[in-house]
């Protein structure tokens, strides 16, 4: 795919099948510590940083999806099954990539922990990072009450 841009990072899938540029700096970079996410990852966490929905191109292959809820699609590569992407469906929303997908994902430290309320105990680092549960705002808790899960 041709596009004019210079990329701010750039990653792609453990096979080489699917890849993708931001053509902004990564945003907030975090990890989430829910159920979905866990399921969703096959770890103990997401670890996601994301860019505009406009500062975002797969340039290599297509990812498959998942829609994990009513709200939400999750991308992965269909060949070797990478997790690759996170994004509500919401034109606002940010497209998130997942950290280690990223060619640096060094450059992009995590800003803050979300889910914290499924945080497996003996998961402990970045204690320095802050914290928040899902649906910790009223804003958060009105966009989640409209969810419907697809997680079985
Ligand atoms: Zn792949
Ligand atoms: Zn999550």
């Amino acid at each position: 795919m041709d596009d004019a841009r210079t990329p701010k990072a750039t990653g792609g899938c453990q096979c080489g099948a699917v890849r993708y540029a931001l053509y902004a700096p990564p945003e907030n970079s975090h990890v989430c510590h829910c159920r979905m996410c866990q399921r969703a990852t096959g770890g103990l966490f997401a670890a996601l940083a994301g860019a505009k929905k406009a500062d975002f191109a797969w340039t290599k292959g297509a990812p498959a999806f998942f829609a994990s809820s009513s709200l939400a699609q999750r991308g992965f590569c269909a060949a070797c099954g990478t997790p690759l992407s996170f994004a509500y469906d919401t034109p606002e929303a940010r497209f998130y990539v997942t950290i280690g997908s990223l060619d640096a994902p060094d450059a992009v430290p995590i800003v803050i922990q979300y889910g914290i309320e499924s945080r497996v105990p003996w998961v402990k680092f970045c204690e320095d990072v802050p914290g928040e549960e899902t649906g910790a705002s009223a804003d958060a808790q009105a966009f989640f009450a409209a969810m419907r899960t697809h997680q079985a």
